[in-house]
């Protein structure tokens, strides 16, 4: 089993001395590898002539310190993950390796600024990129370095040769680290947001959790950025963690206008070095605010004085590979043993987060109204049920969309496909397979040709006609936004149509480049997932349309209907921001569904309050804790032997308050040709689950596979994939 192991310290005479924080380099087994040292120790239990010297030591300084070493080693043993594979993944990804961290940057680094002719020009409209470099540097006359240029527009090459070829901008060399202009004031703020930032300001000294919860537009963001300016006025450092969608140009440019050269970016865009600065910018101290996304949640923070956490409930918060924690609940931790408070905002709080307020864990603070002029659009629902459809789309969405086109306004179209696991229905009548003995959905698994119940294993052949009304139209909920889009290309040949998913923004810019060209109006028609769901401002859209709602009301997950009920509402606030109203049509089979009523005549807030008394009554998170032990394999009986074997040994150690349930095949049981299965536990209590683990986990070590069978263990999980 992975742990900590002890070496003795370098063995030439007057070497430098080890400390904690510092990477090293150890012979581990027959290689060299790089390791960290967490503590110093007089003794060892292993034996002395098995004890091997330290070959090298890689750093002058620790890179963490000893707060940063004790969150990540807290979250190992948390998450039940090896305490190196966590160290690790907390490091800028060159440190990772036996590289030399890099040198800090020197003043007079050089930069760009605009010539006295470029002042002169009006950015254009036509090379959008050309104009945002313009706009840019106009806020600094004194010059803008290149990295810093690089992190706030991303790649600016070909523009900037073009800008430098007219004659409108010229290299400099910059003199502070950062250049320094007046910060922007923010508008006046409405009594609600007064009250939040005096209940927070309140609790500086101390840690205490707030949940924030305001409605897209009530303006939360400008809540943080009260807050973070009352802490760096006050010499502290603060860390401001959101999704990684959230990082849209928009939210990088408001900060950097009003905390110009104290602000340090942390994301997936930046390359090696441009993150290892940031990082090292944070953990010196130099920089006062930290924005970044999930593993944004280890930087080194000196002086950390507040955590805020933008859209609690997003999924991206939760790491799904490798070392799985969740960077919401360590900013809970952190924040804790910083004592210092925490913000988690969001206009549709997870349920875990609402229930924590409700027992008064966390302190409940509200903006209940949008700080613009633009109302809430409404909500209506389509029923589909036996219409016929074209490219999922029935006949009255796309006579709303054509309207929509004619008029010089723009739609947007979602696609839940977040833990899409597919579900069998009945396209006449809307039947949809449930399990006999669960209070469940049948999965339907297409690598058999049949139908699984995720929670007792029941497996049915799928029907040939629908056991409800006889119907021959079986088909599976869901399909992909690339098949979508082809097909929308198809029923609107003249209208360019944009796809914004995981897989159309791979490309680096590449989504800042959609969603500015989104927002220019270039594209009539948005197709996307979530990630065109949150933190954009889409002003000229005025139909928004959800096409397989049903998927969050009956996918196989339990959390499916919460994922609906916050995309729906998120998607609700992208429409009718400006001047011209909007709403959201949703296509359903089910429009007498109790929770979409719900959620549909009274708002989020009601549609949890039902959704937390269906979880209490069916013993679920978070009244309940669990932890999903997942195993692939070459073939099926590997995966779920072996999980029969780790629940062998569970059921000799859990006692009666435990609850195993499986092993089951993964709902997406095949990937790349590996059979994938899941063993669920669960207790009713944290300490209790936490308990078991420990004695468990080490166990599973020691468990012989069939079929090249690796397993992963996933404590909090987020997706029953
Ligand atoms: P949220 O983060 O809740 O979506 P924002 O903070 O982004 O909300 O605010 C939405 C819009 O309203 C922004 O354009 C912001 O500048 C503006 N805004 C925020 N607070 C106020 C206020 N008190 N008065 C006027 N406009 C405001
Ligand atoms: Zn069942
Ligand atoms: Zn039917």
């Amino acid at each position: 089993m992975p742990g900590l192991f002890d070496y003795l310290p370098l063995a030439a005479e007057g070497s430098p001395v080890p400390q904690p924080g510092m990477r090293v380099q150890v012979s581990f087994g027959p290689r060299v590898r790089v390791g960290m040292i967490v503590a110093l120790a007089r003794e060892s239990d292993q034996e002395p002539e098995r004890l091997k010297p330290i070959l090298a030591l890689l750093d002058p300084q620790p890179l963490l310190g000893a707060d940063d070493l004790e969150l990540i080693l807290w979250a190992a043993d948390y998450y039940r993950q090896p305490p190196g594979e966590a160290l690790f993944s907390a490091l800028p990804a060159r440190l990772r390796r036996a590289e030399p961290p890099l040198a800090p940057v020197e003043p007079g680094q050089p930069g760009w600024r605009l010539t006295a002719l470029g002042r002169d020009q009006a950015p254009g409209t036509r090379a959008r990129r050309q104009a945002e470099i313009q706009r840019l540097l106009g806020d600094y006359p004194d010059g803008l370095g290149e990295a810093a240029l690089r992190s706030r527009l991303g790649e600016v090459k070909t523009p900037f040769r073009a800008l430098a070829a007219r004659g409108w901008i010229e290299p400099c060399h910059l003199l502070a680290d950062e250049p320094v202009k007046t910060p922007e004031s923010g508008p006046e703020l409405n009594p609600r947001q007064t009250e939040a930032i005096a209940a927070v300001s309140a609790a500086l000294d101390r840690f205490q959790p707030f949940l924030l919860e305001g409605v897209t537009g009530s303006g939360k963001t400008e809540v943080y950025i009260r807050l973070l300016l009352r802490v760096l006025e006050a010499g502290g450092q603060a860390l401001l963690l959101v999704p990684e969608i959230g990082l849209t140009p928009q939210l990088r440019r408001r900060l950097a206008r009003r905390f110009p050269g104290r602000l340090a970016i942390l994301h997936s865009a930046l390359n090696a070095t441009e993150r290892e600065r940031a990082w090292q910018a944070a953990a010196s101290g130099a920089a006062d605010l930290v924005l970044g996304t999930r593993s944004a949640v280890f930087v080194p923070l000196p002086r950390l004085r507040l955590i805020l956490v933008d859209e609690e409930h997003d999924l991206s918060f939760k790491q799904q590979e490798g070392f799985r924690y969740s960077a919401r609940d360590l900013a809970v931790r952190r924040a804790q043993r910083a004592g210092c408070p925490l913000v988690l905002g969001s206009a549709t709080p997870s349920l875990e987060s609402l229930r924590n307020a409700a027992t008064g864990r966390y302190q409940r603070l509200e903006l209940p109204e949008r700080a613009g002029a633009a109302a809430p659009p409404a909500i209506g629902l389509l029923d589909i049920r036996a219409q016929p459809l074209r490219g999922g789309l029935s006949a009255v969405l796309i006579r709303l969309m054509r309207e929509q086109f004619d008029t010089g306004n723009q739609v947007l179209l979602f696609l839940n496909r977040r833990g899409f696991s597919p579900v069998l229905t009945c396209h006449a009548c809307g039947w949809v397979g449930d399990c006999p003995h669960c209070d469940a959905r049948l999965t339907l698994h297409l690598a058999d040709n049949r139908l699984w119940c995720h929670h007792c294993g029941l497996t049915r052949p799928i029907p040939l006609a629908c056991p409800q009304c006889g119907g021959l139209d079986i088909r599976a909920l869901g399909q992909g936004t690339e098949r979508l889009a082809g097909e929308l290309q198809a029923l609107f040949p003249d209208i360019r149509v944009a796809r914004v998913d995981r897989d159309s923004t791979r490309r680096k810019g590449e989504l800042d480049r959609l969603l500015a060209a989104a927002l220019a109006g270039d594209y009539p028609l948005l197709v996307g997932t979530q990630m065109l769901a949150k933190g954009h401002h889409f002003p000229r859209v005025t139909l928004v349309g959800i096409l397989d709602a049903d998927n969050g009301l009956y996918g196989s997950d339990f959390r499916a209907p919460e994922r609906m009920a916050q995309l729906v509402i998120q998607v609700a606030g992208r429409a009718g921001r400006a001047e011209r109203p909007g709403r959201v049509v949703l296509q359903t089979h089910h429009p007498d569904h109790p929770l979409l009523q719900t959620l549909r005549r009274q708002g989020y807030p009601a549609f949890a309050a039902a959704a937390l008394r269906e979880r209490r009554e069916a013993g679920l998170p978070p009244f309940t804790h669990q932890a999903l032990l997942r195993v692939e394999a070459n073939a099926r009986e590997a995966s779920l032997g072996w999980l029969r074997l780790a629940r062998e040994a569970a059921s000799q150690l859990g006692g009666p308050r435990i609850g195993l349930f499986g092993p089951v095949p993964a709902p997406m049981e095949r990937r790349a040709g590996r059979y994938r299965a899941q063993l669920l536990v669960q207790a009713r209590e944290r300490p209790e689950l936490q308990a078991f683990l420990a004695l468990w986990v080490p166990q599973l070590y020691g468990i012989k596979g069939q079929g090249a069978a690796r397993w992963s263990l996933d404590v909090d999980p987020q997706e029953m994939y």
